[in-house]
């Protein structure tokens, strides 16, 4: 069985003055049935950490560096993630595939680092409108699974996250059977590619405008283990009802 993930991704958001949202979030949710995690701009890592600790709220990244460390001015990378207090990294948001034109296998070798220091990687996958419009989802699905994700996954160190990028930030929401179409078609990849053990329990998340009034519906859909939520994670009332529809 596993665990629903909530998962918060507050991107360029967020300042010291943002903290009592995360100590309001930690009051409303108390012990809830699924894991919690807020992934705050790095420049808030350490200070979140702290405020989240002994709560149910995990703290991570929004990206790290491929390599361990040197000369990458204005990078992070994973050590310094952990060393900040994080336990997880989004790698190839389709923000960073557009703006900084990150490919496959530049998250993959993300990926390989985020591993290295002990990171759990939230991969993310999706398809443009276009793609959709031309029937082509399931091949991108499948070609970014294939290359963003490194070999040797485990329940422990991967989750992955569909989001449909035309339903980030849209107010857009596919249909739950577009939902639980790719959602599904991930399952079979997974546990084709690393066995049934591992594709089984690998967490698969649904992103793109879920708020409170739409997350539990999801949440029902066969294979859609939690959610990666921009918008709707930065308020506490917000994200506490996001958390509730998931436990
Ligand atoms: C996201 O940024 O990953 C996301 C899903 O954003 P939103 O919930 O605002 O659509």
């Amino acid at each position: 069985m596993r665990k629903k993930l909530a998962a918060g991704n507050w991107k360029m958001n967020g300042l010291q003055s943002s903290l009592g949202e995360i100590a309001a979030l930690a009051e409303l949710i108390g012990q809830p049935n699924c894991d919690v995690l807020l992934c705050t701009p790095a420049t808030l890592i350490n200070s979140a950490a702290q405020v989240a600790d002994k709560s149910a709220i995990n703290i991570g990244a929004q990206d790290c560096h491929a390599n361990e460390t040197g000369a990458h001015t204005g990078e992070i990378s994973a050590d310094m993630i952990v060393d900040a207090g994080g336990k997880y990294v989004i790698l190839g948001h389709s923000e960073r595939r557009a703006d900084h034109r990150e490919s496959d296998a530049c998250v993959r070798d993300k990926t390989r680092a985020a591993w290295a220091a002990g990171l759990t990687a939230i991969v993310c996958v999706g398809e443009t409108l276009e793609q959709r419009e031309a029937s082509n989802t399931l091949d991108i699905i499948g070609g970014q699974l294939a290359t963003s994700i490194p070999d040797k996954a485990t329940a422990e160190t991967l989750v992955v996250a569909y989001e449909p990028v035309w339903a980030i930030g849209t107010g857009l929401t596919p249909t739950l059977d577009q939902i639980g179409e790719v959602h599904d078609f991930i399952r079979a990849r997974l546990e084709r590619r690393f066995g049934e053990g591992v594709g089984r329990s690998v967490r698969v998340l649904y992103g793109g405008s879920m708020n409170p009034k739409n997350a539990a519906e999801i949440a029902t859909v066969s294979n859609v283990d939690g959610g990666l939520v921009g918008g709707a994670s930065l308020k506490a009332a917000d994200f506490a009802q996001i958390v509730d529809a998931l436990s």
